[in-house]
C-alpha cells in the first residue's frame, strides 16, 4: 500500500516512510492511495482480541513490514494497559455506551497511538541500524504518551520541552519521574508557544536535523490515525447485533485526529450511522459542522485543556475527502486559511455529522449530573461528549482520559477526589527535569550533549 499527500505535489511513500517522514514535503498530511474495504471481513474479526484485531487491521496498509514483525510490534504496543479488553466498552444506559480508552500507560487515549509509534520507531532504528532522536513541545498529555512510547527502547532519545510551571504536577511527573535514561524532559523558561517557536527554528536547520536524525511528535503522523481505527472496529464489534447500523460515536475533539479516525473506518466499509464532534469552547469545529465556515479564533484556555485548539491540524485529511479528493482544491482552501485565517467550505460535504459545544461553566454541571444518573465519574474532556445525544440512535461516547489526572475539576463538581494506583505511584518518585531557555541555541546545546 502506497500513501499519498492531501496536497498531490509529493511522491506517494511505502508506509514505513510516510511514518518516519510525518509531515509530506509539500506540506500535506498522508493518506492511504486507496482505502481498503472491510465489509467482508467483520464476521470474521468478531473472534479477535485487541492486538490481533489491530495486526489484522494494520497488516493491509503496513505491507512493507514482514506479516511475523508487526505481529509482535502490536503485541508488544497493547501489553502496558491495565485492562484486559484494552478498549472496555460500558453501557451506561439502553441507548448508551462508554468505550474506555485511558486505560494505557498515561491514562489518556494518545497511549493507543503512541505506544504503536514508539514500537514502529524502535523497528525502524533496529532495521536501519540507525538512532533516532524525537523532539517535541508538549502542553501536557502528548508530550507524556510519546514520552511513555519511547520510554527506554534502544537506539532512541526523546525530549520534550514544556512550559515550567504550567503543565499540571500529575502531567509533569508523568513526564518527569520515568527514571528512563533515555528520556529528557525539557522545563522551558516561557510559554508554550515559545518552545514552540524555538523547536521550529531548530527544525528549520537541515543540517542539525540529519545530523541528530530528529523526528517530531505530532498529532498528524499516518500511524497514530491508522491506530485509532482500531478501538473504534474494537467497540463496534462489542455492540449487540442489533444495536450496531444505528451507531452514532460522540467524539471530545481538539485537533480532529480522533473523530478522524473512525470517519475513516467508516469510509472502509463498518456501517456506522454518524458521528457527533463534541468541542470544548474552543469551537471552530462546532462552528465548521453547523455553518460550513471554517473561521479562526483566539485559543481561550479551558477546563478541558487538551482541546484547546482553534486550528485543527487533522482537518486537512477529512477536507481532502469532502472536496472531492482534489488536492488543488485543499491547497487552495488552506492556503486561504493561512492568509486570512478563514475559508468558507459551503459545499464541503458534511453529511454524517453533527457537532455540539460545552462552555467552561457546563462542564461541572454535566459531570454531576453524569455522576447522579449513571454513577459513573467522567473527566472534563470526556464531559464535552455529553452535552446532548441523538435522540433516535444508540450513542457510544468515546471516553478520552480517565478522571484521576484532572482531580480539582472533579472534586469540585462532584465532592469525591477520583484517584489512579499509576499516579500515587508517581508520587513516590524524584522529580527529574532540565530546566532550559527557550532559545534554540540552548536547546541544541544540550541535545548535541544527551542526544542517542
Ligand atoms: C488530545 C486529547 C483530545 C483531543 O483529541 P484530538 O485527536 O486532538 O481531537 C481529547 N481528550 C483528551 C484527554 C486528549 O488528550
Amino acid at each position: 500500500m502506497r500513501f499519498i499527500s492531501t496536497r498531490g505535489q509529493a511522491a506517494p511513500l511505502g508506509f514505513s516512510d510516510a511514518v518516519a517522514t510525518g509531515l509530506a514535503p509539500d506540506g500535506g498530511l498522508f493518506l492511504p492511495e486507496t482505502l481498503p474495504d472491510f465489509s467482508g471481513q467483520l464476521q470474521r474479526f468478531e473472534k479477535l482480541g485487541y492486538a490481533e484485531l489491530c495486526f489484522e487491521f494494520l497488516r493491509v496498509f503496513a505491507t512493507d513490514i514482514p506479516a511475523e514483525t508487526l505481529r509482535a510490534i502490536v503485541a508488544e504496543s497493547y501489553t502496558r494497559f491495565s485492562h484486559p479488553d484494552i478498549a472496555p466498552l460500558r453501557r451506561l444506559g439502553p441507548r448508551l455506551h462508554v468505550l474506555e480508552l485511558f486505560h494505557g500507560p498515561t491514562l489518556a487515549f494518545k497511549d493507543f497511538a503512541l505506544q504503536l509509534l514508539g514500537n514502529l520507531y524502535a523497528h525502524q532504528c533496529r532495521e536501519r541500524r540507525e538512532t533516532i532522536n524525537v523532539l517535541g513541545a508538549t502542553s501536557g498529555d502528548t508530550g507524556a504518551a510519546a514520552i511513555h512510547g519511547l520510554l527506554g527502547k534502544p537506539g532512541t532519545g526523546i525530549f520534550i520541552l514544556y512550559p515550567d510551571g504550567r503543565v499540571s504536577p500529575l502531567q509533569e511527573r508523568q513526564m518527569a519521574c520515568t527514571g528512563a535514561a533515555n528520556v529528557f524532559a525539557l522545563a522551558v523558561d516561557g510559554t508554550f508557544d515559545d518552545a514552540q517557536a524555538a523547536l521550529k527554528e531548530i527544525f528549520g536547520d537541515q543540517n542539525f536535523r540529519t545530523q541528530h536524525r530528529l523526528s517530531a511528535v505530532n498529532s498528524i503522523n499516518l500511524a497514530r490515525v491508522l491506530a485509532q481505527c482500531v478501538y473504534y472496529l474494537y467497540a463496534w464489534l462489542r455492540l449487540p447485533p442489533g444495536e450496531r447500523d444505528n451507531v452514532e460515536f460522540v467524539v471530545p475533539t481538539g485537533n480532529f485526529g480522533n473523530v478522524l479516525a473512525g470517519w475513516l473506518l467508516q469510509q472502509m466499509g463498518v456501517p456506522i450511522r454518524g458521528f457527533r464532534v463534541a468541542t470544548n469552547q474552543n469551537d471552530i469545529l462546532y462552528r465548521l459542522f453547523t455553518t460550513g465556515e471554517y473561521r479562526v479564533g483566539a485559543v481561550q484556555p479551558s477546563l478541558a485543556p487538551s482541546m484547546d485548539i482553534q486550528v485543527s491540524s487533522n482537518f486537512e485529511r477529512f477536507l481532502y475527502y469532502g472536496l472531492g479528493r482534489d488536492a488543488a482544491r485543499v491547497r487552495a482552501a488552506m492556503e486561504t486559511f493561512r492568509q486570512t485565517g478563514v475559508c468558507a467550505l459551503a459545499d464541503l460535504d458534511r453529511s454524517g455529522f453533527s457537532a455540539t459545544r460545552c462552555t467552561d461553566a457546563e462542564i461541572p454541571d454535566i459531570i454531576a449530573r453524569v455522576y447522579r444518573e449513571h454513577g459513573y465519574v467522567i473527566d472534563p474532556h470526556t464531559a464535552c461528549a455529553f452535552q446532548s445525544h441523538h435522540p433516535d440512535r444508540v450513542s457510544v461516547v468515546l471516553s478520552t482520559a480517565s478522571p484521576a489526572k484532572f482531580p480539582e475539576t472533579i472534586q469540585a463538581a462532584i465532592g469525591v477526589e477520583p484517584t489512579h494506583p499509576t499516579l500515587e505511584a508517581l508520587k513516590a518518585r524524584p522529580i527529574v527535569k532540565h530546566r532550559i531557555k527557550a532559545e534554540p541555541a540552548a536547546i541544541k546545546r544540550f541535545i548535541d550533549e544527551h542526544g542517542v
